[in-house]
């Protein structure tokens, strides 16, 4: 079994199915229809989807704070496998995110037996930055779809897990997996 106190988590595109929220905002907010997950091909959404930076940041502004980030699915089985290694250790979660209060009220609902104590949510507000939390956390494995973020923090000997997702499909010397299954079983938790 991988030491479960030396794991930690991206949220978005590995917890949370982020970016199923935000089709649901383009289309109920601006209309725009016919998004899908595989037209991302990249990470960064103006390009992948020829939106405009004003829309783009319209949603995500949405998509990220109350109320509309309580709508935001978790990946299936993301929320069982999190209150098993919960149960052991703290949770550690890494994100970009600027803010911590709305997603860790979010993480919260989406763990309700699990103590509020439990729950590390460290928000960099960079990528770059998830560098110094993880290393300040004595966090060996971080699972991460940035292949970017992944290319850094190897670089400290932080090991890193790519959850698969249609943005990092290139080819990566990094362990992956497609889901919330697979990542237990890698982690090394009964099934
Ligand atoms: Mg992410």
């Amino acid at each position: 079994m991988l030491p479960l106190e030396q794991i930690a988590f991206d949220i978005d595109g590995v917890v949370a199915d982020t970016m199923a929220l935000f089709f649901k905002v383009a289309q109920k907010r601006f209309n725009i229809n016919e998004l899908s997950s595989d037209d991302i091909t990249e990470y960064d959404l103006e390009k992948a989807l020829q939106l405009s930076p004003d829309i783009v940041d319209a949603i995500v502004t949405e998509i990220v704070n109350l109320p509309t980030i309580m709508e935001m699915k978790p990946y299936k089985g993301a929320a069982d496998i999190l209150y098993e290694i919960g149960g052991k250790t703290m949770l550690h979660f890494i994100t970009a995110r600027s803010d911590d209060g709305p997603i860790t009220l979010w993480l919260q609902n989406l763990l309700p037996d699990l103590s509020n104590e439990q729950i590390n949510v460290c928000a960099t507000g960079n990528y770059d930055g998830k560098l110094q939390y993880l290393n300040d956390l004595n966090i060996k494995y971080f699972v991460e779809d940035r292949l970017e973020t992944c290319d850094l923090i190897i670089q400290s000997g932080i090991i890193p897990i790519v959850f698969e997702q249609p943005w990092n499909n290139r080819p990566h010397p990094y362990q992956s997996v497609t889901n919330w299954d697979e990542l237990s079983l890698l982690i090394g938790l009964a099934p």
